[in-house]
C-alpha cells in the first residue's frame, strides 16, 4: 500500500522520459532542454534507489537511448554501445575514481581526458580494412544501419591505412561544426522546413536520412574515440595506445587528448577545456575521463547503461526553461524597432538571464512565441542569450500572440514596416529619444569616435538635460555643463573633456564610421577616407565617382550620396567643424604613410599593446591588409601571446613569423625590416 504513490510516480516519470527519449533519439526533435530532461532522470533514479523493488529491467535508467527506428535496417553491435555516467562537480569525479579503485583494490594507473563532443555516436565496422557497416547506438545492443549516409562523410575513411586488423568496430562521434549548423538552419528556414534545435540534433538528423545525397551536402565530420570490438589486431595495453593506433589507421582521433596521473590533474584539464571550449568551431559539452589501463577497464566492466571505467564531466547547462513574461521593443540608431523578450530570470550558462533579443517580428512568428509561454533559453559562453522556442505542450491557452505596436513607446510616432522589408521603423527621425540615445552611443563607441566615458548613463544625462541633441553637441560641451552634477567632480569632468578633445583629432575614418551612414561600417569608412581624404571631398564626389572606386559599388555610392545631400546632415558636419572636429586627414602626401602597401598579415594569439581591431586599423591605415587565415600569399604571421594553430601552418608554408614589436616597427617604417625579423624561438 505504502508504495502506491511512489510506484505511480515512477511509472509517470518513466513514461514521460520514454516520450522524450523518442523525440530526442528517434525524431531528432527534442521538446525539452537537456537540463530539464536530466532533472526528470535524476528524480527517477532517486526514487528507484529509495524503492529498489520497484526497479524493472525496462526502466529508462537501465538502458541506453531508445529502440532503433524502423525506418532503417538494424545492426547488432558485437559489443554493446554504452552511454556514460555523469559527474557535475570535482567531488563527484573524485567519488567515481574512489569507487573504481575500491572495486579494483588498487590505484588506477593513469586517466585519459578527452573532449566530449556533442554529436551522434556511431560504430564503424571495418573488415580487412574496408568500411562495411556504420550503425547508430540505438538501444545500445542494436542500432540503425546508416552505412549509406556515413559513407558520404569525408573524414570517415572507406579504407584503413597501414596494417588493418581483420575485424574492427571503431566508435566515434559524428558532429556538425557550428558554421555548418548555421548554414543548414538558414537553408531550412528558406525552404520553410523544420529548424534543428542544436548541432547535436542536426548531426543526428543529417546521418539518419534516407537519401545519402542530403547527408553529403551537410559537411559532417567525425572524431573517433574508442575500439568497440577487435579481431586480428595488435595487443594493446592502454586506451592511449589504442587511440594512437586508431590514428595510424587513418581514423580521425582528437589531438587534444591527454593522459594524466590522477583526479586532480584531470580537474585541471577540465578547467582549461571549460575556459577554451567556446573558441572551438564545434560543440563540446564536457570532458570524458577514462581509465587508461585496458585490463583495468575489463575488470571494472559496465552496468546495464554505462561503463564503470569512464565518466563524463558535464559543463553547466546552457539551456533552461523559463517564462516569457513580456515582449517589448527598442528603437535602434537607424530607427529599427527590435523586439526583445522579458523573461522570468533564469540561471543559464553561468549567468542570470532576464532579457534576450528576438531580432524581428518574423522571427517571433516563425518561432510561434506567445507572451506567457514557457520557453527554452540558451546562453553559450559570452554569446548573447537567445530564446530557442516555446514548449508548445506546456500551453494553457492563456498565452497571447504578439504584434508589433503601431506607435513608438518613446516618442509616440507611428511605427511602419514598408512592404517587403523585414524591419519596422519609428518614423520620427533623430528626435526620437531612443534613436538619438543609440546613435550617440554608437558614435562614441570604439567602432566610431571612441570617446571614453561616453556611456549610456552619461548620454542619458546629457540628453535629458537638453545639453546635446546630436553628435556634434558632444564637441560643444563645456566643463561647467557638468561640474557639480551628481557623480561629476573635477576628475571625471576633466577626463571626459580630455577624451572629447582627443576625439576631435581622430582620423576622419572614425568620424565617418560614427555617422552611421547606411552600409558604411569601419572598413568602408577607412576605404572612403583613404580615397578622398576629407569629408568635403567625399560630399562633393557624386554617385558616379564613388561607384567607380574599387570596393564601393552602386549601393554604397547611393547611400553615401543620399546622406550628404540631406540638409540636416550637412548642417551636422558644419557644426562639427565649428566645434574643432577634424574633417580632413592631415599630411596625406601621396603614399607617404603607406608603409604596408601590398602587405598581407595574419595575427595569432593576443597582442599586448593593441586589440585585434586596433591592429587591423593600424595596418589598414598604412595600406596593408589584416586577414584571418594563413595562405601562400600571406606576407607574415604576427605571433602574440599563446599563438594558435596558425603558427604551425605558417611554419609549414614557410611564411615569416614576426613578433609584436616587429609589427610595431613595420607599421612605422614598413617591412624593410622583414629580412632582419628574428624568428620566434
Ligand atoms: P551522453 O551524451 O551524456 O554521453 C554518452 C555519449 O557521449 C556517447 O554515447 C557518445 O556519443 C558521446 N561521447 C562524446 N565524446 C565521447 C568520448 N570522447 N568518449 C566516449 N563517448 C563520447 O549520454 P547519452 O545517453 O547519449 O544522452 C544523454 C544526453 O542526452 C543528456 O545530455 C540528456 O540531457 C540528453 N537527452 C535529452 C533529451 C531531451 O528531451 N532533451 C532526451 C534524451 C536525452
Amino acid at each position: 500500500m505504502g508504495d502506491q504513490a511512489p510506484a505511480a510516480l515512477i511509472e509517470d516519470l518513466r513514461s514521460e522520459i520514454r516520450q522524450h527519449d523518442y523525440l530526442y533519439y528517434v525524431r531528432d526533435a527534442p521538446e525539452l532542454p537537456d537540463a530539464a530532461y536530466d532533472d526528470l532522470r535524476r528524480r527517477l533514479i532517486a526514487l528507484e534507489e529509495a524503492h529498489p523493488h520497484l526497479v524493472t529491467p525496462d526502466s529508462p535508467t537501465r538502458r541506453v537511448g531508445a529502440p532503433p527506428s524502423e525506418l532503417f535496417g538494424s545492426i547488432t553491435h558485437r559489443e554493446p554501445m554504452f552511454s556514460l555516467d555523469n559527474a557535475e562537480s570535482p567531488a563527484e569525479l573524485i567519488e567515481w575514481l574512489g569507487r573504481a579503485e575500491r572495486y579494483l583494490e588498487r590505484p588506477v594507473g593513469g586517466l585519459v581526458c578527452e573532449l566530449k563532443i556533442d554529436g551522434l555516436a556511431v560504430s564503424l565496422t571495418y573488415e580487412d580494412g574496408m568500411l562495411t557497416k556504420a550503425a547508430t547506438r540505438g538501444d545500445g545492443v542494436t542500432g540503425e544501419d546508416v552505412t549509406a549516409t556515413v559513407r558520404t562523410i569525408a573524414s570517415v575513411p572507406l579504407r584503413l591505412l597501414g596494417n588493418p586488423p581483420t575485424y574492427l568496430e571503431a566508435r566515434g562521434e559524428i558532429y556538425l561544426p557550428f558554421e555548418e549548423f548555421d548554414r543548414l538552419n538558414t537553408r531550412q528556414q528558406e525552404a520553410e522546413a523544420r529548424l534543428y534545435t542544436n548541432p547535436r540534433n542536426a548531426a543526428a538528423g543529417s546521418v539518419r536520412q534516407k537519401d545519402p545525397a542530403i547527408t553529403a551536402g551537410r559537411n559532417l565530420a567525425i572524431w573517433v574515440y574508442q575500439v568497440g570490438y577487435l579481431e586480428g589486431g595488435p595487443d594493446l595495453a592502454t586506451h592511449s595506445a589504442t587511440l594512437h593506433w586508431l590514428g595510424g589507421l587513418g581514423l580521425r582521433v582528437h589531438p587534444a587528448t591527454e593522459v594524466v596521473p590522477d583526479a586532480s590533474s584531470a580537474i585541471e584539464v577540465i578547467k582549461r577545456v571549460e575556459k577554451e571550449r567556446n573558441a572551438l568551431p564545434y560543440q563540446t559539452d564536457g570532458v570524458v575521463i577514462k581509465v587508461n589501463d585496458l585490463s583495468d577497464q575489463i575488470w571494472l566492466g559496465s552496468t546495464a547503461r554505462a561503463p564503470r571505467w569512464a565518466i563524463a564531466f558535464k559543463f553547466p547547462a546552457e539551456e533552461r526553461t523559463t517564462r516569457l513574461n513580456d515582449i517589448k521593443i527598442n528603437i535602434g540608431r537607424t530607427g529599427a524597432a527590435t523586439p526583445f523578450a522579458i523573461l522570468e530570470p533564469v540561471f543559464v550558462g553561468g549567468a542570470n538571464v532576464e532579457r534576450a533579443t528576438l531580432h524581428n517580428e518574423d522571427e517571433i512568428r516563425r518561432k510561434d512565441l506567445r507572451v506567457g509561454d514557457r520557453v527554452i533559453v540558451r546562453r553559450a559562453g559570452d554569446v548573447i542569450p537567445e530564446v530557442v522556442g516555446p514548449i508548445t505542450s506546456a500551453r494553457t491557452g492563456a498565452e497571447q500572440p504578439w504584434e508589433m505596436p503601431s506607435t513608438c513607446p518613446f516618442c509616440d510616432a507611428a511605427i511602419v514596416r514598408p512592404e517587403g522589408e523585414k524591419v519596422a521603423r519609428c518614423t520620427r527621425g533623430l528626435s526620437c529619444p531612443s534613436r538619438l540615445r543609440e546613435w550617440l552611443f554608437y558614435f562614441s563607441s570604439r567602432s566610431g569616435m571612441d570617446i571614453e566615458g561616453m556611456g549610456y548613463q552619461t548620454i542619458d544625462l546629457l540628453v535629458s538635460e537638453g545639453l546635446i541633441e546630436d553628435p556634434a553637441g558632444i564637441f560643444f560641451l563645456r566643463p561647467d555643463h557638468l561640474m557639480g552634477r551628481e557623480g561629476w567632480g573635477d576628475l571625471s569632468v576633466n577626463n571626459l573633456m580630455e577624451a572629447i578633445n582627443v576625439a576631435r583629432h581622430r582620423p576622419i575614418a572614425r568620424l565617418l564610421a560614427g555617422l552611421g551612414i547606411r552600409h558604411v561600417g569601419a572598413t568602408m569608412a577607412r576605404l572612403l577616407a583613404r580615397e578622398f581624404g576629407s569629408l568635403e571631398a567625399l560630399a562633393d564626389a557624386g554617385e558616379e565617382t564613388l561607384a567607380a572606386v574599387d570596393g564601393v559599388g552602386p549601393v554604397i555610392a547611393q547611400s553615401v550620396t543620399e546622406w550628404f545631400s540631406e540638409e540636416d546632415n550637412r548642417r551636422l558636419l558644419t557644426r562639427m567643424g565649428e566645434a574643432g572636429v577634424q574633417l580632413a586627414d592631415p599630411d596625406r602626401g601621396p603614399g607617404s604613410d603607406q608603409t604596408l602597401e601590398g602587405v598581407s598579415l595574419v595575427v595569432t594569439g593576443s597582442l599586448s599593446s593593441m586589440s585585434r581591431s586596433e591592429a587591423r586599423q593600424a595596418v589598414e591605415a598604412r595600406g596593408g591588409r589584416l586577414v584571418s587565415s594563413v595562405s601562400k600569399t600571406t606576407s607574415a604571421l604576427v605571433a602574440g601571446e599563446k599563438p594558435g594553430s596558425k603558427l604551425a601552418k605558417a611554419e609549414a608554408l614557410g611564411i615569416p613569423v614576426i613578433d609584436e614589436s616587429t609589427l610595431e616597427r613595420w607599421i612605422e617604417e614598413g617591412p624593410g625590416v622583414l629580412l632582419n625579423a628574428a624568428p620566434l624561438p
